[in-house]
């Protein structure tokens, strides 16, 4: 059966065959108050005044819709970029914590608790806490903790206890097994703060949701620009999934427009080290949810790998699974390499120094196939200040 809808999962949070909850028994009460609540809550007048003050005062929105007229000759195409790059903390990711953090408030709690990989959902967590004067945990595994030390800083800076996460490989799976375990033990006081469109029932709609504002924009944009609401592409990055989510999601029901999803292939999709979960993944059960996901033959969750922290993620979100089921989605896969030089290409032609996450969405700008009478968006997720360092570590492959 075709869905009329992309945008909305069943009730109990299925997109397809994918989403659900699937959670321990513990952990049902805090999932319920939030499933039971979270639609009401956006729904209020009341919040969305405050969500779209802060999203104009505090985040910087509406974000630019940038005509790259440079790379767009390069390409025979007509090429916008969606400046992620300059909300607040230099990525989309503060748009989802201004939201879960005003919903956390509505729900009576005080205390924050997050997971974060790189540090950014960390950072982006812990400003809105500092905002707001909530307190806030963020776990973060050790190693990270040693690869990311200025995001630490940052977050220390912000008030923020990070808590190292110590078991297992020290990175973001046991970070978030951390978290939940928190969750359980504060179930009364305290919100969970998850980072992208994943997790169990209602998280990857809430994200998406609270993401939309992007495609949202887009459409007034893209209207005021070309004359039309529609662009023949969109185009982003997917790691766990939320900044394509918001970008692909006001077009979700709009067949002609194309949504083109770029997974981090790392050192190649065969090669063993890669975070291509479409091409990789089977249906699994990850962070609560059935998904997409990297695992052996005894299921057990193989480590991804990518250049770019914050694409080294061993699933996707549900919605981006059935996405890719349907044919919805088309997923092109960019590894570091290509990724690197695409960096390079977006700072010379245009003067914007892209994440290198977001250095995978430019660089399956060769692959698209659009044509000169085309729109391409591409949603430039983050800014590249962050990655400098990696940057100038692989400066051969940049030249
Ligand atoms: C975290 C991050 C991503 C990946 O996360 P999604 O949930 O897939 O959007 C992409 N780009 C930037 C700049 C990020 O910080």
């Amino acid at each position: 059966m075709t869905p009329t809808t992309y945008k909305e999962p069943t009730a109990r949070g299925y997109y397809g065959q994918f989403g659900g909850a699937f959670i321990p028994e513990m952990l049902y009460p805090n999932v319920e108050e939030l499933r039971d609540n979270y639609l009401t809550i956006l729904a209020d007048p009341e919040f969305q005044r405050e969500y779209q003050q802060l999203l104009r005062d505090f985040v910087g929105r509406p974000t630019p819709l940038f005509e790259a007229k440079r790379l767009s000759k390069k390409y025979n195409t007509r090429i916008f970029l969606k400046r992620e790059d300059l909300c607040h903390t230099g990525a989309h990711k503060v748009n989802n914590t201004v939201g879960q953090i005003l919903l956390a408030q509505r729900l009576g709690k005080t205390r924050i608790i997050a997971e974060t990989g790189a540090g950014q959902h960390g950072v982006a967590t812990a400003t809105v806490c500092a905002l707001m004067g909530m307190e806030c945990i963020v776990y973060m595994g050790s190693v990270d903790m040693e690869r990311q030390r200025p995001n630490v800083e940052r977050m220390r800076l912000l008030g923020a206890e990070v808590r190292p996460a110590t078991s297992g490989s020290q990175t973001l799976k046991d970070a978030t097994n951390e978290a939940i375990r928190d969750w359980i033990s504060n179930p009364v006081d305290t919100h969970y703060i998850i980072g992208s469109v994943v997790g169990p029932h209602p998280y990857p709609d809430l994200v998406a949701r609270l993401q939309s504002i992007i495609s949202e924009e887009m459409r007034k944009q893209l209207l005021e620009k070309t004359g039309s609401e529609l662009p023949q592409y969109v185009v982003a990055c997917v790691g766990g999934g939320s900044n394509a989510a918001g970008a692909f999601y006001h077009f979700l029901d709009e067949p002609s427009v194309q949504l083109i999803a770029v997974e981090a292939a790392g050192h190649g999709i065969t090669s063993g080290h890669s975070a291509a979960t479409s091409v990789l993944g089977k249906p699994g059960i990850i962070h609560g949810s059935r998904t997409l996901l990297m695992q052996d033959e005894d299921g057990q969750i193989t480590e991804p790998y990518s250049l770019s922290a914050g694409l080294d993620y061993p699933g996707i979100g549900p919605l981006h699974a059935y996405l890719a089921a349907e044919g919805r989605a088309r997923f092109i896969s960019i590894e570091d390499e290509t990724a690197l030089r695409a960096v390079a290409e977006c700072s010379r032609l245009e003067g914007i120094i892209p994440a290198l996450e977001t250095a995978h969405a430019l660089a399956a700008l060769g692959e698209l196939g659009a044509g000169p009478n085309d729109v391409v968006v591409i949603n430039l997720s983050g800014r590249g200040d962050k990655d400098l360092e990696t940057y100038m570590k692989y400066a051969d492959s940049i030249k």
